[in-house]
This record gives structure tokens, C-alpha cells and sequence, in this order.
């Protein structure tokens, strides 16, 4: 049954960062990025534009990641002999999305906590259906008062440990699931194409890269956020 060999990725979103702009200022936005992710560069344009260099830099800084993606692997719930190959299975899929990314957005892995957990599960389900994954992230964006922001990433992903037939994972199925989830928390939304890191999973051929259209989606949203970061720099500091 073709339907049982693929399993829905799923992602909940939360952006604090609240703005009133809509997307439609960026009508020939890349379908790939979720919307959210132009809010966030509508935020920091309006905040350069109305000479609030702090808050644009951090918005143009949230989207741009530049701090260092802190992160933990539990393996729990893993089968003891299958323990490594799962916590292998993560740190490929973080160093195929920086590799991809060309080192411009960095992990690294911390015991406990960071600023994103990864926690294997036996089962993963959303609204009654089995998927292979799920991710819950946020960025947003502290304002202390006087002039003082700072941008903050935060996720959990949820990756289950056997395949709803009961059979385990396959390393390569983990590091489509990882791969896909830490995609979303990159900015990208789900594809409808099987092939893309981003679409559906096939258990039997996953995808361990992202295609060349995923890594370019974020690198154009990173190159907008950069300019925002580059003219706020040239700009006079008061
Ligand atoms: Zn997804």
C-alpha cells in the first residue's frame, strides 16, 4: 500500500515576534520559506527605517542565526544497540545543513538542554496519524528597554524510533526526519514533492540533503536579512 510507505513530517509554529505587516510585501517570495520569516525581515526593515538600529540588528540577526545553535540528543528511548546510530543519525543531518549552508549557520552539541532538544520517542502522532517527526521552534526577540534586544532561538524535535509497523528506523530515515526538521526551524515550510528534504518521507529511499532549491530558498531570505544588517552597520550610531 503505497500510502503506508510514507510518512507525514509535521511542524507547529510559534513566532512571537509580533508584527502587523503581512507577506504581501513580498509577493515573489519563495513558497519554500514559511511566511513567518518575512514578518521577521519586515520587522527589522521598518525598525532601520525608523532609526532603531538595536532592534533592526537583532531581528536581522534572529533570522540570520549567527549565534552558535546549541543542541542536545536524548537517545532514551532508543533500543540500547541502535542508541549510537540514532545519535549519529543527528549529528549528520546538523553537519549536512551546515555544510549546505556554507558554515554561515553553526551547531553544537551540549549534554543537556541547548537551545534545541532532540528526543527520540517510540512514537510519534499528531491528530491521530503516525509521522516520522515533529518540530516546535521559536524566534524571538527580547526588548529589555533602552535600546537593548536580544534574539533567541528555541526548539524541540521529536523523532520516533520505529516505523509504525514496528520494524526500527533505517539511519538514513532518521537523518531524512532530522534533516527535514531542522529544516523547518532553518525557516523552510513543508514540500508537497517526494525528492525534497522538505516533502514527504519514504522509509524505503529517504533523502539525507537538501536539494539545491531548498539550500538556495534560505540563502536568498540570508542575503535579504544581510543587507538589512549591512546598512544598519554603515548607518550613524548614536
Ligand atoms: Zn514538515
Amino acid at each position: 500500500m503505497t500510502h503506508r510507505r510514507f510518512l507525514r513530517l509535521a511542524v507547529s509554529l510559534s513566532i512571537l515576534a509580533a508584527t502587523l505587516l503581512s507577506q504581501a510585501a513580498h509577493g515573489g517570495a519563495n513558497r519554500l520559506i514559511q511566511p513567518k520569516l518575512f514578518d521577521l525581515l519586515d520587522t527589522a526593515e521598518v525598525a532601520m527605517n525608523q532609526g532603531n538600529v538595536n532592534k533592526a540588528l537583532a531581528y536581522s540577526d534572529l533570522l540570520l542565526l549567527n549565534n552558535t545553535i546549541t543542541y542536545s540528543i536524548d537517545t532514551g528511548a532508543v533500543a540500547p544497540d541502535q542508541r549510537d546510530e540514532a545519535a549519529h543519525a543527528v549529528r549528520e543531518s546538523v553537519a549536512t545543513w551546515e555544510e549546505a549552508l556554507g558554515y554561515e549557520v553553526q551547531f553544537e552539541e551540549v549534554s543537556k538542554g541547548g537551545n534545541v532538544r532532540i528526543a527520540f520517542a517510540d512514537s510519534v502522532r499528531l491528530m491521530g496519524k503516525d509521522i516520522a517527526g515533529h518540530a516546535v521552534w521559536s524566534r524571538q526577540v527580547f526588548d529589555w528597554g533602552y535600546g537593548n534586544y536580544t534574539p533567541r532561538v528555541s526548539g524541540e524535535i521529536k523523532v520516533r524510533t520505529l516505523t509504525p509497523e514496528g520494524s526500527p528506523m533505517s539511519e538514513a530515515a532518521w537523518q531524512h526526519t532530522i534533516g527535514h526538521e531542522i529544516g523547518h526551524m532553518l525557516g523552510l515550510w513543508d514540500s508537497p514533492r517526494v525528492g525534497d528534504m522538505m516533502g514527504p518521507i519514504n522509509l524505503k529511499n529517504p533523502v539525507t540533503r537538501p536539494t539545491e532549491s531548498e539550500v538556495a530558498a534560505l540563502q536568498d531570505i540570508r542575503a535579504e536579512a544581510l543587507q538589512i544588517t549591512q546598512a544598519c552597520l554603515a548607518l550613524p550610531r548614536r
